[in-house]
């Protein structure tokens, strides 16, 4: 439906596959629109072991499965809810260890699923939000891209949030109130 683009100029050429990282689905609608426009062949990655409570996990997954079905988007999904695992890797998750210490989790998956699966980039729908901690995703992402001796895709997707959030009203897309994480949740609503 949304991921259909008349009117827009593809490049032509060599195809490049290209795997999309995607946190939720109404981040997910820019990045599918700026990448698909510019001619690559994207298939999406949901692997968010951040997210919490287990309900809050499963709204969040569900809402993406219905999008990727309605729309044809191949998605792999590495289903794992992760509060414990979580938990013992941020410890009492205070400062920005806390989020860099999620999104290497992340993206070093992104990265080797990525290069496992012989794409030839990964990028993530993170870099489409105003209020993640955009610099440190994107100095993340080229390192572990390094590392697992792939590249790493840096658009600045944040030019698309508006129109992320009105097509996602527009389609009815699940919207989430918080980040993910249960401290993301506490700060949210303590006010
Ligand atoms: S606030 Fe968001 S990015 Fe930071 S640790 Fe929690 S879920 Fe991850």
């Amino acid at each position: 439906m949304f991921r259909d683009y008349p009117g827009e100029e593809k490049t032509s050429g060599t195809v490049v596959k290209i795997l999309l990282h995607i946190c939720c689905a109404p981040c997910a609608l820019y990045p599918l629109k700026a990448l698909e426009g510019k001619g690559y062949e994207v298939q999406g990655l949901w692997y968010n072991p951040n997210i919490h409570l287990y309900q809050e996990y499963c709204r969040r997954r569900d809402s993406l499965k219905d999008y990727a079905v309605r729309t044809n988007l191949p998605v792999i999904y590495n289903d794992e809810y992760g509060l414990r695992e979580f938990i013992c890797m941020v410890g009492k998750g205070e400062g920005e260890d806390r989020c860099l210490t999620c999104y290497r989790l992340r993206l070093l998956r992104a990265a080797g699923i990525a290069k496992q699966e012989n794409f030839d980039s990964f990028t993530t729908t993170l870099l489409s939000s105003p209020y993640q901690k955009h610099k440190l995703i994107r100095k993340i992402g080229e390192q572990v891209a390094e590392k697992a001796g792939v590249t790493f895709h840096y658009e600045d997707f944040r030019v698309g949030n508006k129109e992320n959030i009105r097509l996602s009203k527009e389609i009815g897309l699940y919207r989430q109130q918080y980040c993910g994480c249960i401290y993301s949740e506490y700060e949210r609503f303590k006010k």
